[in-house]
């Protein structure tokens, strides 16, 4: 069984990159009927915050990224961690090394000096153990000195680091904390993760981690480093190209499918499909279709995906993700009346809204409450001559089968008897029917308005 996870670090925000690694995992294991898991790696208790975990579980549970089984702190299982590294220490794969910070720098000293590599040789890793002082002391691995490192990455391709240019890490710290590196193996490997799909950042500690899964006698997960994303200029992304919390993109309103499409796109292509389900995602999710060069974030396209997925969207599902998103900016929740309205309208909402706000704006005309108070634009639309029009039109209105075709045609007739096109009209009945300039169709309006409310408001608007 796949065996994927997302293991966050709580030093921030969900940022886009954190969420699309998080999607990657999700992505893949969803795909394939595995699990995927969550782990916050809180070790560095200097940086890590609750407020920061917080932030990242409600990115993900924003953009839908459901996580199987229980969160792990990495930090709650130092134990295990350091149990671990006393097993390779008993088995001879790692030793206790006393030397002291100066003699470290001092073997660094000699060895520039002398021009030969830097990287510190522990006269400790060959000592009989009976020599050893009761002295402080740090855990390092017993690294093999000759060889290489190949790490068979699924997307960096092979990559061969050789052994003599890796020192013997220290496993613990003279305070017998365990260390990052050494804390990601174990609970990958007690967590049964089945690959890793991460950063590409952590490409070099791969051949570090194989280390300690080589002397565990532990099998290696599948490595997948996936490539940075960059800016639409090409540079190292940042604030001002997209480089925000996940929330951040909730409070812009765009749907967390959309999101999801977007995200999942990004370094990642299936022939030439931009638009896609979560269904057609899992189904198409490999680690083959991700590139090697960064992805460039691009908000038109995100904006264009996410317009798709509104336009896709179940009413129900959508009116919830307005809800959230409402809640999320700190506005007022919306009133049965409001719910209503909103369900009834959606179908005349959803096309051609790029996000929920722009989706919102729409809908005004069942949100606002009545009677209408036009907006500056929409009171242009409301001078003397078009209030008259409303005045004349009424009528004709009265005894309409409130039907789109016979509203269509009472609304073509009129403006032919005043010698106008429909285009003319128009102005004045969004603004009467929504005291707005830009609104769905007229016709739209007056259906998901109904006769009675319709022409209340024409009246307002004509007196
Ligand atoms: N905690 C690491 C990070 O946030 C991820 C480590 C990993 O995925 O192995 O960058």
């Amino acid at each position: 069984q796949v065996v994927t996870r997302f293991a966050p670090s709580p030093t921030g925000f969900l940022h886009i990159g954190g969420a699309r690694t998080a999607l990657f995992n999700w992505l893949y294991a969803r795909g394939r009927g595995g699990k995927f898991l969550l782990r916050i790696e809180d070790t560095d208790r200097a940086r890590s915050t609750p407020e920061a975990t917080e932030a990242i579980l409600r990115g993900l549970d924003w953009l839908g990224l459901d996580h199987d089984g229980e969160v792990v702190s990495q930090f709650e299982r130092a134990p295990r961690h350091a149990e671990v590294a006393h097993q390779l220490l008993a088995k001879g794969a790692a030793y206790k090394c006393f030397s002291t910070q100066e003699e470290i720098e001092a073997f660094r000293e000699a060895a520039r000096a002398e021009g030969r590599s830097t990287l510190f040789q522990s006269p400790w890793r060959d000592a009989d153990p009976a020599t050893q002082p009761d002295a402080p002391h740090v855990v390092r691995l017993k690294t093999p000195q000759d060889g290489e490192t190949v790490i068979e990455d699924q997307v960096q391709g092979r990559v061969t680091i050789r052994n003599d240019q890796l020192d013997d890490m220290v496993l613990l710290r003279s305070d017998g904390t365990p260390v990052y590196m050494l804390a990601v193996v174990v609970d990958d490997f007690d967590m049964g993760v089945t690959h890793v799909i991460r950063g590409d950042d952590h490409l070099n500690n791969a051949a570090r981690q194989m280390g300690i899964y080589a002397a565990m006698g532990w099998p290696l997960p599948v490595y997948a480093h996936i490539p940075l994303i960059h800016g639409p200029d090409g540079k190292k992304l940042s604030k001002r190209h997209g480089a925000l919390g996940a929330d951040e993109y909730q409070k812009m309103g765009y749907p967390a499918a959309g999101m999801r499409n977007y995200l999942a796109r990004l370094g990642w292509s299936h022939g030439d499909d931009e638009f896609f389900t979560d269904a057609q995602a899992q189904e198409w999710f490999g680690l083959d279709g991700i590139g090697k060069s960064p992805a460039r974030f691009d908000l038109k396209k995100l904006e264009n995906l996410c317009g798709q997925h509104i336009a896709i969207s179940d009413d129900a599902a959508l009116l919830q993700e307005i809800e959230a998103f409402l809640a999320a900016i700190g506005e007022s929740a919306l009133t049965a009346t409001q719910r209503d309205g909103l369900l009834r309208a959606m179908y005349c909402l959803k096309d051609r809204a790029k996000t929920l706000p722009e989706l919102l704006e729409k809908a005004h005309f069942v949100l606002t409450d009545t009677p209408i108070q036009p907006d500056e634009k929409a009171s242009k639309n409301l001078d003397t001559v078009s209030r008259g029009i409303l005045a004349s039109l009424t009528p004709h209105l009265q005894d309409a089968s409130w039907s789109r075709d016979e509203l269509e045609a009472v609304l073509n007739r009129f403006a032919e008897d005043q010698g106008t096109k429909f285009g003319k009209l128009a102005g004045p009945l969004r603004a009467a029917l929504a005291g707005r300039a830009v609104t769905p169709s007229v016709f739209d309006m007056m259906l998901v308005l109904g006769r009675d409310e319709s022409l209340s408001r024409l009246a307002r608007a004509a007196a």
